[in-house]
């Protein structure tokens, strides 16, 4: 082939590609309206970050942004894609534990208080976006299917970003056998929760608790926004969880940019942090970045910032939703320890759990420790057969 046709060939390719991100987009917010019922209404906000990054010019992403990241999914090898180890997740040992939290995958957490089930952030479909098989895929497999999750109280959201609050999973949740959970949110969101899953939702401002049974929640302050459509910004309000029971404190942050006043003020008002799951994934472009998400480097300035007891690693290779590659966050965190050896900060394979009260069974593991796989086609419902490993 002569090498002008050979050009003309690549060119097309592109061309062709280039629409099909344009038209998945354009579809994508078609339907995301049609879809996201009720998301019209919300009006309560605009609500503000409660801290102030003197550089922050509140310039945000470009669409260039959402043409790259639409292109590196539409041409990754997962052959050569390197993701953390999945296992199942052992739902009988979490069980036998009074308090503990297992990891699902990006920023979904399972948490066992006492009696309660507790589902953070639950987001288990194979893309993070707003219509399913669009937007970010899934990589590694989830740990268990969903119809195996035990009979959830407590979901807890931190804001309403696709790869935190996910349409399909809150009506799969919604509907379970045993009734509907406890749906907790921030202000502005119970809306949402009426519209397209038929439950009431309990709105919390920064600071605000509530408890069900011995175990008590906590909505506190994250440095970030909200928003599922580009006309709707802030106006739901985005935060972390603390949740104490027995004596213990758990603290997920949500997504977050990095404050120190942010860590110190929930240290001071929530008091010893026992365990913390901390963002570490979707820091690259930094420039862009670093105003809205903790790279592992900052994850570990607010580990000893919250003077968290123990903390590990979630928010990172699962979806690929920043320019670094999925299990780069692992990598970068085991460098970031090097200069910090007093940091007790740890990742877990996704269907890991750990105690929150320290060194109990289902430990972490050092970052560096933790040995990627290759990433794996997702499919509609497709988890870690039990037993696989
Ligand atoms: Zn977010």
């Amino acid at each position: 082939m002569k090498l002008a046709q050979m050009i003309t060939g690549r060119k097309r390719t592109v061309m062709a590609l280039l629409a099909i991100v344009l038209l998945t987009a354009l579809g994508s917010c078609a339907l995301m309206v049609a879809r996201d019922r009720g998301a019209a209404d919300l009006k309560p906000g605009p609500f503000r970050n409660a801290y102030v990054i003197p550089e922050d010019t509140g310039e945000r992403v470009k669409g260039t942004y959402f043409f790259r990241r639409a292109w590196v999914q539409l041409t990754r090898d997962l052959a050569s894609t390197e993701v953390p180890p999945v296992i199942p997740l052992d739902l009988a040992a979490m069980q036998q534990q009074s308090f503990a939290v297992a990891w699902l995958g990006h920023a979904s957490l399972l948490v066992r208080a006492g009696s309660l089930w507790i589902l953070i952030d639950p987001v288990l479909s194979d893309t993070a976006g707003p219509v399913q098989g669009f937007g970010p895929a899934r990589l590694p497999p989830l740990p268990l299917q969903p119809g195996q999750l035990p009979h959830i109280d407590v979901v807890l959201v931190s804001h309403d970003h696709y790869d935190h609050l996910d349409l399909s999973t809150v009506q799969k949740v919604a509907t379970q056998a045993g009734g509907a959970p406890q749906f907790f949110v921030g202000r502005g969101l119970s809306e949402w929760f009426q519209w397209n899953a038929g439950s009431a939702a309990r709105e919390f401002d920064w600071w605000d608790e509530a408890r069900v049974g011995d175990t008590a929640f906590r909505f506190v302050p994250a440095q970030h926004n909200s928003g599922r459509l580009p006309f709707h910004k802030n106006t739901t309000l985005w935060g972390g969880w603390v949740i104490a029971h027995a004596g213990k404190q758990f603290y997920f942050p949500g997504d977050t940019a990095f404050v120190n006043a942010l860590f110190e003020d929930i240290q001071r008002r929530t008091g010893r942090i026992d365990l913390a799951a901390l963002p570490i994934g979707s820091y690259e472009p930094r420039a862009l970045m670093r105003f809205e998400h903790l790279n592992p480097d900052d994850a570990l300035h607010a580990h000893q910032s919250l003077q968290a007891r123990r903390s590990f690693g979630v928010h990172w290779g699962t979806f690929q939703l920043g320019d670094e590659e999925p299990f780069q966050a692992a990598t970068d965190l085991a460098l970031a320890m090097k200069t910090r050896t007093s940091a007790e900060i740890g990742l877990m394979p996704i269907g890991g759990f750990v105690a929150v009260e320290c060194c109990a069974a289902g430990d972490l593991r050092r970052a560096g420790d933790l040995q990627p796989v290759r990433a794996r086609p997702a499919t509609e419902g497709a988890a870690l057969a039990s037993g696989q490993r």
